[in-house]
């Protein structure tokens, strides 16, 4: 069956026709058969270089052959205990030994658990109502976070999302990010239990920290005793091995992981100071829990990429080359702003790289259709939104690349 008549049947079987919204491209999205490597196959018969990548998680690209093979050594040995296993040990260990913010963690089985879990834990430990999120900034799809925030709410224009009480809502504040004066003022007269953010901002760009704004955060919050919660859900082995945490030298109160620590497969992990973190139940009082937590097909997918990243650092390097090349081609366009830093990068429609959500919300969203539309037809899969970021993985080959790259140059010279 062809993806138009596949998206017809589902249409009147889940709500849009998708199982999250940014997947409904219009007129309807194209249906996967298979994917391998840098690549996707649809049933239509396309074959496709994505730059999506699942939005972020798939760094070594899809079905790397490390990877399935630890997933199929643990399905041999059962999926779900119940019971710990010495998995999430190896990957706790792991994770804390990369970040040097990081004494302990919680798995959950999302990032949205996640920073619904770390919210939780600040106001337990502090004792204060507020958070300060900032405009445009993606945590997941739960209420306290669902103010301004980026990913599918900013592209489909409704970034407050009817059935979130207003109530709630109102201990939840905004500063705009790059802005280190507008969150001191805050923090001046509020009862503010931690500031949430997105060290770089990926659920709207990549929007890029000015030098020095992240370490002015991590000065402020100190200041008045505010958590900070660096949510490296995507910057998380992403930017690095250590995350923002480590690029730029910030040390969080409490972090939040999701996406890549997963290898492809469901997971969230919360974790920081560890005078912090006993707080968590059963240690302590502020309670979390899951059935899924910790699920072993997920961690043994999750630990045997990082162990991949660890022994193949070049990869970084590699990928950050391959962006600048892309890059190199959108700047001789003359048309528009390229951002990027590692393996993230995006075309925005505006004559100067956005700083904050407001100047992202300036760009061109018509020439930035036409543009994906020209990538597709091109057969390149960029994220269907203005607003989300592109991925490259280890799996992009130089052919691929040349081929990201030719077809950037034709679509925006078009
Ligand atoms: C994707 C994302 C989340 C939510 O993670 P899910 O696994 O989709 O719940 C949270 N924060 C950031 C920064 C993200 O990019």
């Amino acid at each position: 069956m062809k993806s138009s008549d596949l998206f017809s049947r589902a249409q009147t079987l889940m709500p849009g026709g998708v199982s999250s919204p940014v997947r409904a491209i219009k007129p309807y999205p194209f249906y996967v058969e298979r994917a391998a490597g840098s690549h996707l196959a649809t049933v239509d018969g396309t074959d496709l270089i994505d730059c999506c990548l699942g939005y972020g998680p798939l760094i070594l690209g899809h079905a790397h052959p490390a990877i399935r093979e630890a997933i199929e050594r643990q399905l041999e040995k059962g999926w779900l205990y119940g019971t710990p296993s010495p998995l999430e040990i190896d990957l706790a260990e792991v994770i804390t030994g990369d970040h040097p913010g990081i004494d302990m963690v919680r798995f959950v089985s999302s990032g949205s658990e996640a920073t619904m879990a770390a919210i939780r834990l600040a106001r337990g430990y502090t004792g204060k109502q507020d958070i300060i999120k900032v405009e445009g900034g993606f945590h997941g799809a739960h209420d306290a976070v669902l103010v301004k925030a980026g990913s599918g709410a900013t592209t489909l224009g409704v970034p407050d999302s009817a059935g979130v009480l207003a109530d709630l809502v109102a201990h939840t504040r905004q500063v705009p990010y790059n802005d280190p004066e507008a969150l001191e003022t805050l923090l001046a007269n509020d009862d503010v239990a931690a500031f949430i953010l997105e060290p770089i901002m990926g659920n709207i760009g990549p929007v890029l920290p000015d030098d020095g704004y992240l370490a002015d955060v991590r000065e402020i919050t100190a200041a008045h005793d505010v958590l900070l919660i660096l949510d490296e859900v995507i910057t998380g082995y992403r930017v690095g091995i250590g995350g923002a945490e480590v690029l730029y030298g910030v040390k969080p109160d409490l972090a939040t992981f999701g996406k890549i620590i997963g290898g492809g497969l469901p997971i969230g992990a919360f974790g920081g100071r560890r005078d912090i973190m006993e707080l968590v139940a059963p240690a302590g009082p502020v309670y979390q829990a899951g059935t899924f937590s910790g699920n072993p097909a997920s961690l043994a997918a999750g630990s045997a990429t990082l162990r991949h990243l660890h022994e193949h650092p070049e990869i970084y390097r590699r990928l950050d080359d391959a962006t600048r090349a892309i890059g190199e081609v959108a700047v001789d366009a003359g048309k528009g702003s390229f951002v990027r830093i590692g393996s993230l990068f995006k075309h925005f429609f505006r004559d100067s790289a956005p700083q904050n959500y407001r100047e992202v919300k300036e760009c061109d969203t018509e020439a930035f259709s036409r543009f994906w539309r020209g990538m597709l037809d091109a057969g390149v899969f960029l994220p269907p939104s203005q607003f989300e970021t592109n991925f490259l993985s280890a799996a992009h080959t130089e052919s691929d690349i040349r081929q990201i790259t030719d077809a950037y140059g034709s679509c925006l010279f078009a």
